[in-house]
């Protein structure tokens, strides 16, 4: 290789561009290195949405050989508790990502109420006696400016000696807020004296009932973000216009002061993305919880069979765009088809079985070898047993075909995957008409992998199992969970929960091969010419495995769309 080989073009999305830029020209990051944060409100399970932020912020942090906090949003007790804390930091790990440094909003409750009362002291912070009704027709719209507080006057001791009653539990809740005293003309209702404290007597899962007070989103991120050092702050964008906002608070407080950047969030068709939902499916029991293989939660993708590898390769493969748009979930579907592709070994499985008797094999099976995965020598192969008596599935054979069904109909020759030619000869029916056994023939001559058996050409080849060896195990066919590309959207009168698709999981007893039955919970597998499965985690024993189905080999939604 001559030493003139161009490097690869490495193609920088519009934030790694911004960070090298910062970098080189901001004196404040002179001697830095970029540090990000992951921030969830551990208010709910971590969806594939959040995938994209972890990806994101723990990927800039790794490029740049910076660091990446993991930091809970803890602000809104009545709603967060230690299982999401713990869920979250297990599906962050699964993701195949460590945090520099664990943090919580919580621990920063002291600092911000010290900083609150300097604010006041500037004039820039005010204790507001409406309440929440008032407070909205005060503030206007974004074609009208909105009326200032009469509270707004209070004198700087005044505000100081409220806020410390606030604190200590004097009032009820709802009764006071403290303001940052901003602009009520402002373009930006953000900046129209934002509430920074509402009086909450909750609960808190990490300060128990220390704090009867409890600091605003905007007030509490950018504070945690600036003493955390962090240099950019990045968040999807409905945040845009709490930009001001950010930094009027590290200005005033004429503290260490991030870059906020936003970046648009991921909406993929065919599911519901915001934890609300999500939650709402959980409680009313739609699903069968957080981590239903159903679900777009982490928890429940993992379940269902997704891997980390495939999930951080959909993150790469959909990039980072500052406008907002929609995935189609089918680009996940084909990010997991890829990674299984090459890992997978390949079994066989009949779901839906029609017994086929071999009348001229012997009595005796034999055992043949079959390849685990073609594109992984190093799966190697296996014994699989092959009898008189096999099952195959019910839609390989047609009784009256189209003249382009390459599959058994009567008469008619195909091969069975790793073993025979067969013929059909005989098709045996139920008193009321139903095919219940087709009798064959095989032609010894056949046997794959042997020097005669390419001399008789078929056009099919399909998969089967040996009746006396197979295994019954328990299939759930899951398809997606909403009919609609938007489920978000309803119709008048309908909400999202009216969308659901009422044939999401289907339960089969499926014959397999006996390698099946020994697969160990969360072993991936494919089921030939059928799809992706896992071994599910919870509801499988040693021996008796329970298999999710991953995704189809094929985007079976396509074909369905293309027919109509
Ligand atoms: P939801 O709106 O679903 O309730 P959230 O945004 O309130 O979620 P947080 O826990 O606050 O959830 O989110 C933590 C981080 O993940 C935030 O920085 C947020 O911007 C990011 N995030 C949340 N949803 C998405 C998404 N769909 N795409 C990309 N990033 C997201
Ligand atoms: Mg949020």
């Amino acid at each position: 290789m001559s030493d003139e080989t161009p490097a690869e073009p490495v193609v920088k999305n519009f934030i790694e561009q911004e960070i090298e830029k910062d970098f080189a020209s901001k004196p404040t990051l002179a001697g830095k290195t970029v540090a990000t944060r992951f921030p969830p409100e551990p208010n709910g399970y971590l969806h594939i949405g959040h995938a994209k932020s972890i990806c994101l912020n723990f990927g800039l942090a790794k490029t740049y050989g910076g660091s990446c906090n993991l930091r809970f949003d803890d602000t809104n007790p009545t709603k967060e508790n230690d299982e999401y804390v713990n869920s979250i930091m297990e599906d962050v790990r699964w993701l195949g990502f460590q945090w520099d440094n664990l943090h919580y909003a919580s621990d920063y409750f002291e600092q911000l109420y010290d900083w609150s009362v300097q604010l006041i002291r500037k004039g820039l912070a005010f204790v507001c006696d409406l309440n929440a009704e008032q407070m909205r027709l005060y503030r206007g719209t974004l074609t009208e400016p909105g009326k200032e507080s009469p509270f707004r006057g209070r004198s700087v001791e005044e505000n100081l000696d409220l806020f410390a009653r606030m604190r200590r539990g004097e009032y009820p809740d709802g009764t006071r807020t403290l303001r940052a005293k901003i602009d009520m003309s402002s373009p930006n209702l953000n900046l129209r004296d934002p509430v920074m404290y509402r009086i909450m007597h909750a609960h808190h899962h990490r300060t128990g009932d220390k704090w009867c007070i409890y600091p605003m989103y905007d007030w509490a991120h950018g504070q945690s973000d600036s003493l955390e050092g962090i240099t950019h702050s990045i968040c999807t964008l409905e945040f845009e216009n709490h930009r001001p906002l950010y930094d009027w608070f590290c200005k005033s407080l004429e503290i260490y002061h991030p870059r906020q950047m936003e970046f648009a969030r991921l909406n993929l068709n065919y599911t519901v993305m915001s934890k609300r939902k999500l939650l709402q499916l959980v409680t009313e029991k739609h699903v069968a919880g957080w981590d239903d293989p159903r679900m777009p939660t982490i928890s429940g993708l993992r379940r269902r069979g997704y891997t980390p590898e495939s999930l951080r390769m959909f993150c790469e493969r959909i990039g980072v765009a500052r406008f907002n748009g929609t995935i189609d979930v089918v680009v996940l579907e084909n990010s997991i088809r890829d990674h299984l592709n090459s890992i997978a070994p390949r079994f066989m499985a009949v779901l839906d079985p029609i017994k086929v008797v071999i009348t001229n094999y012997p009595d005796e099976p034999e055992f043949l070898q079959a390849v685990n995965n073609p594109e992984d020598e190093s799966a190697g192969a296996r014994e699989l047993p092959f009898s008189k008596e096999l099952f195959i599935e019910r839609e390989d054979f047609m009784e009256n075909p189209p003249s382009k069904f390459f599959r058994l109909k009567p008469g008619g020759e195909v091969r069975l995957r790793y073993a025979y030619v067969i013929q059909c000869n005989e098709v045996v029916k139920d008193s009321e008409g139903n095919i219940t056994q087709l009798n064959c023939t095989y032609d010894p001559e056949t046997k794959s992998g042997s020097a005669t058996a390419s001399q008789k050409k078929v056009k099919g080849t399909i998969h089967w199992v040996s009746a006396q060896h197979a295994g019954d195990v328990t299939v759930r066919l899951y398809d997606r969970l909403f009919l609609s590309e938007n489920p978000e959207n309803a119709e008048e009168g309908k909400t999202f929960l009216d969308n659901i698709n009422p044939n999401s999981m289907n339960v089969v007893t499926a014959k397999v091969e006996p390698i099946l039955l020994a697969q160990p919970a969360g072993a991936r597998v494919q089921f030939e010419r059928n799809g992706y499965y896992c071994v599910d985690v919870k509801d499988s024993v040693s021996g008796q495995p329970v298999f999710n189905r991953i995704v189809t080999l094929k985007d079976t939604w396509a074909k369905i769309a293309s027919k109509s």
